[in-house]
């Protein structure tokens, strides 16, 4: 067996994974565990323990005692445990990659190539952001001495999804510890273990106890509990619209500030001044990336009716190509769906949209690998028809996309902006003027040329509409979220 077999081994033990609450490992106080799937076969991975109202009391609690220490402590010092923490993901990137891997059923290599590495990348940028932030702005205010200064909130609450959940986990709270601000995390029940992992990394490189805590759980329980709790300053969700609404209100009752990153609808607009081999495997690469289930990714399609015969057949070669198989094997290049739920999902979908007009360009369905007959696998799928068809409209998550012709750059800009969700589109074309003309009026977080799927630190990313609220990730303004405003005033007599 290998060492990072073992080590998984050994986190993931005999009974279930506890929760991680002011610096200790501890069972649910109601006793309650659940059930971790692997996708790539449906097998149990692990058990985890399932917390309650009750141990986000006990999170709460550990966070707000952790606080003021944590605080007190100087950008520079808070900031170089912070590398420190990038250091151990970096250097247990094997063992948190082949996590990731079992868990969501992404390729290893996705999760070695990017989702780790990019995950100790956010604990560096906002590092270095903090020690850099001016936290203290005189005021030119008459006849007074007034300054403004910026302060961490205190504990802070956040919500994951479960389709990057290292990379989210370190997206939400790099830049809230950098700011000086205790967490309390609830990760989502279908892929809670990298998170959990992270727990123990943060322990070994001497975070203090109660900074970071985590609180696995079902959403009707731990996630309530957490977005209802008063001793919350800030609160983050990342998920789908309906839960975000829900807990926005329940924060809002709170009066605590709650920011949101949701889902969407991304578009592709593919000019045709476009290379179209280059630009339809792009784009098959970008709905095959995590099985789909990206909420940027590019799920409509509009191209241009005179490259759309071509850029069909060639993005239907691209995709049949695609190997679809378990996460470690190394032929991979996409996985299985997260979950059962999610397949039906997905598969509900289409069945729906082709029973009411769509029709298959390419067709896709459920797959069954030989030897791995449990997994949650299904083939990459390209539909077309109206524009007011279910999977033209709603966020399938799934390796899925819906092409719709176009003849016109005003009539195209139209057509993506009729989509009630707005968190990114891309533009394909030769021409870099209308490319930029036609990214400005695209009403979305968002626009990316000639690329989709676009993301580096420093370069903000949040949503807008059904996607967004109050929000973003990725940035200096990232940071600043994390920090209140003060303003202290002396009258000069
Ligand atoms: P979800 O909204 O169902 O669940 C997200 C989290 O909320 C989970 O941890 C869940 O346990 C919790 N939750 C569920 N009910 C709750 C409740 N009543 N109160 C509090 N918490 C509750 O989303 P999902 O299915 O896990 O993830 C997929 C969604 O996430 C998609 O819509 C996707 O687009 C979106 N997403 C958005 C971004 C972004 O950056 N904008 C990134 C990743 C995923």
């Amino acid at each position: 067996m290998s060492v990072v077999q073992t080590e998984i081994d050994r986190f993931l033990g005999s009974s279930a994974v506890p929760l991680y609450v002011g610096g200790s490992w501890t069972p649910a106080r109601g006793g309650a565990a659940f059930e971790v799937r692997q996708p790539a076969d449906g097998s149990v991975l692990a058990v985890v323990a399932s917390g309650d109202g009750a141990d986000i009391d006990d999170a709460v609690t550990a966070a707000t005692r952790a606080f003021p220490e944590w605080a007190g402590r100087s950008a520079n010092e808070r900031a170089t445990l912070l590398h420190r923490y990038a250091d151990a993901i970096e250097a247990s990137a094997e063992v948190l990659a082949n996590l990731e891997s079992l868990d969501v059923g992404k390729p290893v290599k996705d999760a070695t190539g990017f989702d780790v590495p990019f995950a100790a990348k956010a604990f560096r940028y906002f590092a270095d952001l903090s020690v850099n932030v001016r936290r203290s702005q005189p005021l030119p205010v008459e006849h007074i001495e007034a300054r403004q200064v910026q302060v961490p909130y205190g504990p802070c609450g956040f919500i994951f999804p479960w389709n990057f959940p290292f990379l989210l986990y370190a997206w939400g709270v790099a830049p809230a510890l950098a700011a000086g601000n205790t967490v309390v995390v609830k990760p989502a029940e279908l892929t809670p273990l990298s998170t959990l992992y992270a727990c123990h990394l943060a322990a070994q490189v001497g975070i203090p106890a109660g900074v970071v805590n985590v609180v696995p759980g079902l959403g009707r329980t731990a996630g309530a509990a957490l977005s209802q709790h008063s001793g919350i300053r800030r609160m983050s969700f990342t998920g789908s619209p309906e839960v975000g609404r829900a807990v926005a209100q329940e924060a809002a009752r709170n009066l605590v500030p709650c920011k949101l990153e949701l889902g969407g609808k991304g578009a592709a607009v593919i000019f045709d001044d476009v290379d179209v081999g280059d630009t339809a495997r792009k784009l098959a690469g970008a709905i095959t990336l995590n099985t789909g289930q990206v909420c940027c990714t590019a799920t409509r399609w509009f191209v241009h009716q005179n490259v759309l015969d071509e850029l069909v057949s060639e993005a239907s070669k691209a995709l049949s190509e695609i190997s679809i198989g378990p996460g470690d094997d190394e032929a991979t290049t996409m996985g299985p769906l997260v979950s059962e739920t999610q397949r039906q999902r997905v598969l509900g979908y289409v069945d729906k949209g082709i029973s009411t007009g769509a029709t298959a360009l390419l067709e896709g369905g459920a797959v069954r690998p030989e030897g791995h007959e449990g997994g949650y696998y299904v083939r990459p799928m390209l539909l077309a028809g109206g524009p007011d068809n279910v999977c033209a409209k709603e966020e399938i998550f799934g390796p899925v996309a819906y092409v719709i012709p176009f003849r016109d750059e005003q009539t195209v800009i139209g057509s993506v902006n009729s989509s009630r969700y707005g968190l990114a589109n891309s533009v394909w074309s030769g021409d870099l003027d209308r490319a930029n003309r036609v990214a400005e009026r695209l009403e979305a977080g968002n626009s990316w040329i000639n690329a989709h799927n676009v993301f580096a630190y420093g370069l903000p990313y949040g949503g807008v509409n059904l996607s967004g609220y109050g929000g973003g990730v990725n940035s200096p303004e990232t940071l600043f979220d994390y920090l209140r405003h003060q303003t202290i005033a002396r009258p000069l007599s």
